[in-house]
């Protein structure tokens, strides 16, 4: 606990002033409330006996000022103390992006992306609500409430330990409830995690849900989780009312008997009429930091435990960084060597084991073998979205482990099956290859990915908007979108991950086109589900349960009796003869 606060604290620091500045109004403008009961008790027991109007009216006009003054203090603290607060928040917001970005591949293997943005946007206005608020209204209201205790005990001592009997019962409440509530919070947390990511999976896949017309389960895949969700909040506003609604009772307990045992005292002569108005007054000043206490119980669960679990990200250490020694590279022209390289998922099994190959600089070598087989794995190592578990890669003779990863990544342009685009324009999407890209340097990669037509026939050109993961073009725009970007890019190595698979034969024999003006020059890993498109590749690495069982060029291993290669060919050619029979 402590160990939080101290880094809740380190985000203060850097706004020291601006905290001073809030502080200091916040505590002057708490002990001016403690101002008015004792003018009243003046006024009443001094001031008015005498009858001299002159002097009330200046008394009056002395406390309209302190009125003013505070008016000019809240005015202070409300506005300067939630900059602080935003400032804050924004900072945290900015830190948590930033953090994400560094995550790895294996990271997000296993998160669910609603509890990610529920960490981004609903954690952080709760700590945010808490940072607002700032650690002085918990110090504020401590300072207020030993203040007017002390003045109570000075104008009539009983009937100030009298009130204090306030302070054991409420700090019984808030115990008793605020461990309940800090509960509920969090499992209110978890609750609204389920929501972000059902809604998430619901929009991002509402054409398969539609398409298997399966709304009906997911309405009640929904209405389970909304209805978990009220159950949380409702149990949470049941511990709220009951901690409330005792609380007032207890609190107005105390005024009445306040209010009976002050009258008997002015009654026994030892508390005058203004005294016993002023204490009245005073109960009241008293009271209101418990009320504010209470309040305070119910927001800095929430925020404690917001806080708590964005620390959990931020210590969340990304696995793949730069070694202290790694070293930025240039363009990346050798050869490719893996050695002895294994490689497993997490925990799990082993997906590579003992692999070797090497692929000369500018070749093209293509990797065929069953579904599963490894060979999407072993092509992203090569940019280091995971790292070997075993043995080592190398380019050129360097290990990729001692090149920075951004040099690294800066080298290798991939175009996998499905693309991903942005919700953006279509000049957006293409500039992502090179955010410094000129107009002119787009249109030119536009144009050697053939995308140009494509261009043209939009009625708003480059500018035009294609839709989330660019749902409004076909499947084969999408890869001259993800060709272009590699154009533009222009990295001396290449990855073709089965990247026409998914597309009609036609389309596919436009994009090779492509692809192989893509790869001159360039070294390049081509997987491929149709064995005919890589009949040309310099090097074909037949890939069967992570290892490289056959090795040399289509024409050697279609002759290998036996073969993997073979077999798998002899298949595609007579699946494909059959189909043309029609039998
Ligand atoms: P291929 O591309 O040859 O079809 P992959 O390299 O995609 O095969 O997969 C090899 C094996 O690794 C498969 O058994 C697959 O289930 C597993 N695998 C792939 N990606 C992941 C992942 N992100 N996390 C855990 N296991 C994975
Ligand atoms: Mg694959």
């Amino acid at each position: 606990m402590p160990q939080i606060l101290r880094r809740f604290a380190a985000y203060y620091r850097p706004h020291t002033r601006l905290f001073l500045l809030d502080f200091c109004c916040a505590v002057a403008s708490g002990l001016l409330e403690l101002a008015f009961p004792l003018a009243v008790t003046l006024f009443i027991d001094r001031l008015l006996p005498t009858g001299q109007f002159g002097m009330i009216a200046l008394a009056a006009v002395g406390l309209l000022l302190i009125y003013l003054v505070n008016a000019g203090l809240q005015v202070i603290v409300t506005y300067w103390g939630h900059m602080l607060g935003i400032n804050i928040e924004t900072e945290m917001r900015r830190k948590a992006f930033d953090h994400l970005q560094t995550l790895s591949f294996g990271y997000f293997d296993n998160q669910r992306t609603g509890k990610l943005v529920a960490r981004l946007t609903k954690d952080l206005e709760e700590i945010g609500e808490v940072a607002h608020h700032g650690p002085e209204d918990l110090f504020i209201a401590v300072m207020t409430l030993i203040g007017a205790f002390c003045i109570m005990l000075w104008v009539h001592m009983p009937l100030a330990l009298m009130a204090a009997i306030i302070v054991p019962l409420t700090a019984f409440l808030t115990t008793h409830y605020g461990q309940k509530m800090t509960e509920t919070w969090q499992a209110l947390y978890g609750r609204v995690a389920d929501f972000n990511t059902r809604i998430e999976a619901n929009v991002g896949g509402i054409r398969v849900v539609q398409a298997f017309a399966n709304e009906e389960h997911e309405r009640r895949l929904f209405a389970r989780d909304n209805s978990q969700y009220r159950t949380t909040k409702l149990q949470a506003y049941r511990y709220m009312a009951a901690s409330m609604s005792l609380t007032y009772l207890s609190m107005r307990f105390v005024q009445v008997i306040i209010m009976l045992a002050g009258a008997w005292f002015v009654t026994q002569g030892s508390l005058s009429a203004g005294g016993f108005v002023g204490f009245l007054l005073l109960v009241n000043v008293f009271l209101r930091p418990i009320e504010k206490i209470n309040s305070v119980i119910e927001t800095y669960p929430k925020g404690i435990a917001g806080f708590q679990r964005y620390l959990n990200f931020l210590d969340q250490q990304p696995d793949i960084v730069d070694r202290p020694t790694a070293r930025p590279i240039g363009r990346l022209d050798g050869d490719i060597l893996y050695r002895q390289v294994g490689f497993r998922y997490g925990s799990g099994r082993s997906v590579l084991d003992g692999l070797n190959l090497t692929i000369r600089a500018g070749e093209m070598a293509a990797f065929v073998g069953p579904s599963g087989a490894g060979k999407t794995t072993l092509c992203s190592l090569l940019p280091r979205f995971y790292d070997v578990t075993a043995g080592a890669i190398s380019i050129g003779g360097v290990d990729i482990r001692d090149m920075t990863l951004k040099s690294l990544r800066g080298n290798i342009g991939i175009v996998q099956q499905d693309v991903f685009l942005f919700a953006g324009s279509i000049r957006e999407n293409i500039a992502y290859g090179r955010l410094d890209a000129t107009e002119a340097e787009i249109r030119e990669a536009a144009r050697r990915a053939r995308l140009e037509e494509v261009i043209d026939a939009m009625p708003q050109g480059l500018d035009t908007v294609i839709g989330e993961r660019g749902v409004k073009l076909s499947g084969g725009q999408k890869q001259r979108l993800a060709i272009a970007r590699i154009f533009l890019k222009n990295p001396p190595i290449l990855i073709l991950d089965e990247a026409t698979s998914a597309l009609d034969t036609e389309t596919e024999r436009a994009i090779q086109a492509s692809l192989a003006e893509l790869s001159v020059g360039r070294t390049t890993l081509v997987i491929a589900h149709r064995l005919a498109t890589i009949t040309r590749a310099d090097r074909i690495f037949v890939v069967d349960r992570g290892r490289i069982v056959e090795e040399g060029s289509h024409a050697a291993l279609i002759t290998r009796e036996g073969g993997l290669y073979r077999r798998l060919h002899q298949v595609q050619v007579e699946g494909m003869a059959s189909l043309l029979e029609g039998t």
